[in-house]
């Protein structure tokens, strides 16, 4: 143990310390000790005060008692003669800043100083995590797709050296948060001025210009143990044992050390996160407290990441295909805006697709990428749009039809998580952008085929042999093969269409859309599919099987509590879970009462028009006015993000034909005005399923825009033709 890193943990408490006592007696003066204050949208208080001693400060008296605490953990500096061991006065002097840190900051945003806003950019920082945030990182951790986090505290020499530290962490996966700065320099300024995207879309997220905002990473880590953990408050042993085992977490520090970084460094030391300095400093490396080294240097920047995961016993394997720009999941939440285009495909402007078929082993070549177009080059490099049919064909001993859907829906993922492409949405309703950088880069036509071929083999390396891709630029072909693509679609929709909720013991979740919409979870039932449209229950069962651990997991049905409503014990006991609490109860077969949430992608929105006494359905596309009074993007800016809005739900366009479909409420019969795209697009379903509910002309009684955009045509238009609905028990 180092002499002078115990020496500037003691001092740097003792100053931090003194600071939180001076700040409170401040407050105290202003507000009173009365003065409520919680951090914003957290249940744990103080979190690290929290967690540690099971004390909840809930007002600046209670900071007070705290802090009292606190200073029971201070020491003196190590004489100068009398040798002593000082890693345990470090580690309490380490606890003790976190609590001082924590109280600091608390304060801090008590007198609207936090988040931080940058005087000179504008840039707002993120401040504290909420409990949001955190239980959508958890997911993310648990499943892998964050194999662990690094706090960046200071300044790179240079901003071309921030980015590339930066650039690492984010094609290993790794969640960056920044803070701290040498001289008013930092990573996140660094960063702003080589113009890359901050915030938690690319998992950069500077929580502000101090040492003392790595606190705010602490606090996150810490509610790991409180929410996840089940970690009692008041069991340090335990939260400190759990972080060190299961959160991880390590910090490098760019720049000269300084007291107050030491000892916020010997603060992460206590949770088991090691720091790796850039300077030559003293090292710390007995192990025990860090699994392995607890301060390690590296004094060269290529090498520093690298440093950083093997101290803290990480280990990342970085799955890239061969592309010209970085791959990984961070690049994922990527946006990238009409200016930064160079090129589109899909999305409503032209004819576009995506598809995976099954094929013989003998009937394709693996790793071939084919495109197939009449001057698709020189089309290509002017930019701008292009048509795009994307087939993707695969083959293996262990490969079913019933597998096909599953990798599809994997093209987002392959295609998102090129740094500088973006995709969205499935099968004909596909949209995929090609950034003015990536191009600038080298990324071509060919790597769009390449990251298909090559992620497919990776991902579903237990089922696929052989991968072949083949893609379709000029319209004719695109068109050509739209029509078989849309045959497989359906067929592929069709075989679970005569299978019952009440056949099956098992439903199955997805909870792929829970990084955009965290208390998001699908329930797939045989009869209602996911709102994306691209997910039913055979390919809930088909995914679960290819990856057990992955993001569609079994449901066990348990107790039926309404077969009306579509209630389930064991889908609720699923949903609490899956959703952190935020989601209780569920029901699937109604609109009005705790219907199923809805993320951000369904294929179609659900709305109730009451003086209809019925519903209306839009599907995404519609760009024209509906009788809610919103269009399609208005609506739906209502409808996701993963809350239960009774009276209105995303829905997958092929529930409409299920008959669970609102059965709750009164079926089919309810539908009152539905776009014609949908009306033809399900017309044959449709007209059987409305035989079958003894109303064969319903189709024709329903609205559509031709007939109405506003309520008022819409009831003159029921009226006329009789409407159903008009007749019906009242939905409300
Ligand atoms: S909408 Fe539902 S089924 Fe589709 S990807 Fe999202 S969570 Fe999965």
């Amino acid at each position: 143990m180092s002499k002078l890193i115990a020496t500037a943990v003691i001092r740097g408490a003792n100053t931090l310390v003194k600071r939180a006592e001076e700040m409170l007696k401040k407050a105290i003066a202003a507000h009173g000790e009365g003065y409520k204050f919680e951090f914003p949208d957290t249940a744990f208080h103080l979190p690290m005060i929290y967690a540690m001693t099971g004390f909840a400060v809930k007002t600046l008296g209670d900071m007070k008692k705290a802090l009292e605490e606190t200073k029971t953990m201070l020491h003196s500096v190590p004489e100068e003669k009398l040798w002593r061991p000082y890693l345990g006065e470090t580690l309490d002097s380490g606890m003790a800043t976190l609590f001082a840190e924590e109280i600091i900051l608390a304060l801090r945003y008590i007198e609207g100083l936090e988040p931080v806003k940058d005087a000179e950019t504008g840039y707002v920082y993120n401040g504290f995590i909420t409990d949001t945030i955190q239980r959508n990182l958890g997911i993310q951790l648990v499943d892998g797709t964050l194999p662990g986090f690094a706090v960046v505290i200071g300044a790179a020499p240079d901003d071309d050296t921030a980015v590339n530290i930066i650039r690492e962490l984010q094609e290993k996966s790794i969640l960056t948060f920044l803070c701290g700065n040498v001289k008013g320099n930092n990573v996140t300024k660094q960063l702003l001025r080589k113009g890359i995207d901050l915030g938690w879309d690319t998992r950069i997220v500077p929580l502000g210009p101090d040492v003392e905002h790595a606190l705010y990473a602490a606090d996150w880590a810490i509610r790991a143990s409180l929410i996840f953990g089940a970690k009692k408050p008041g069991d340090y042993k335990g939260h400190l044992k759990y972080q060190k085992d299961r959160v991880f977490a390590f910090a490098t520090v760019l720049g000269p050390m300084d007291d107050i970084i030491w000892t916020t460094g010997a603060g992460a030391i206590n949770m088991g996160f090691p720091a790796i300095c850039d300077s030559d400093v003293p090292v710390i490396h007995p192990t025990g407290v860090c699994i392995y080294e607890e301060v390690e240097k590296e004094l060269d920047h290529t090498k520093i990441v690298q440093k950083s995961i093997e101290v803290r016993g990480l280990k990342i394997v970085v799955e890239k295909p061969p592309i010209p720009v970085a791959f990984g999941p961070a690049f994922e939440g990527e946006r990238i805006r009409k200016e930064d285009m160079f090129i589109e495909f899909g999305g409503q402007r032209t004819p576009a697709f995506e598809w995976v078929r099954m094929r013989e082993l003998g009937d394709i070549e693996d790793g071939k990428v084919v495109i197939v177009g009449d001057k698709w080059q020189e089309k290509f490099e002017k930019g701008g749009q292009m048509p795009l049919g994307i087939l993707i064909e695969v083959a293996g001993r262990k490969m079913q039809r019933d597998f096909e859907s599953v990798l599809e829906r994997k093209i987002h993922s392959n295609i998102n998580e090129a740094q500088g492409i973006w995709h969205m949405g499935q099968r004909d309703q596909n949209w995929v952008r090609i950034s003015n950088n990536a191009k600038k880069d080298g990324f071509t036509l060919e790597h769009l085929g390449i990251v298909n071929a090559v992620m497919t083999h990776k991902r579903f390396k237990s089922i696929v042999d052989k991968v072949q891709v083949t893609l379709y630029m000029d319209e004719k072909d695109v068109l050509a093969m739209l029509e078989d693509a849309r045959k497989s679609y359906k067929e592929r929709d069709q075989r679970v269409g005569n299978m019952t909720d009440e056949a099956v013991d098992t439903f199955y979740s997805c909870l792929i859309c829970q990084s955009f919409a965290p208390s998001h979870t699908c329930v797939i039932t045989p009869e209602r599919l996911g709102l994306c449209g691209a997910y039913n229950w055979l390919d809930g069962k088909a995914a679960y099987e290819i990856d057990p651990t992955g993001g569609n997991q079994p449901i066990l049905k348990g107790d039926t509590i309404d077969k009306i409503k579509g209630r389930w014990s064991g889908v609720d006991e699923y949903l609490k879970k899956a959703t952190g609490g935020a989601v209780e109860t569920m029901n699937a077969y109604t609109i009005m009462d705790n219907p199923m949430t809805s993320c951000g992608c369904f294929e179609c929105i659900l709305a109730i028009v009451p003086e209809a006494n019925g519903v209306m359905i839009v599907q995404r596309g519609h760009t024209g006015m509906t009788p809610a009074g919103m269009k399609f993007s208005t609506l739906a800016g209502s409808v996701g993000g993963g809350t239960q809005n009774p009276g209105f739900m995303g829905i997958g366009r092929n529930f409409v034909i299920s008959k669970k479909f609102l059965f709750a409420d009164g079926g089919l019969k309810r539908i009152v005005w539905m776009t014609k795209n949908l009306k033809e697009s399900l017309k044959e379903a449709l007209d059987k399923r409305a035989a079958e509910e003894g109303v064969p002309d319903l189709l024709d009684k329903i609205a559509d825009e031709s007939v109405a955009e506003d309520s008022e045509k819409l009831m003159e238009h029921l009226a006329k033709v009789g409407h159903p609905a008009l007749e019906m028990p009242s939905i409300l």
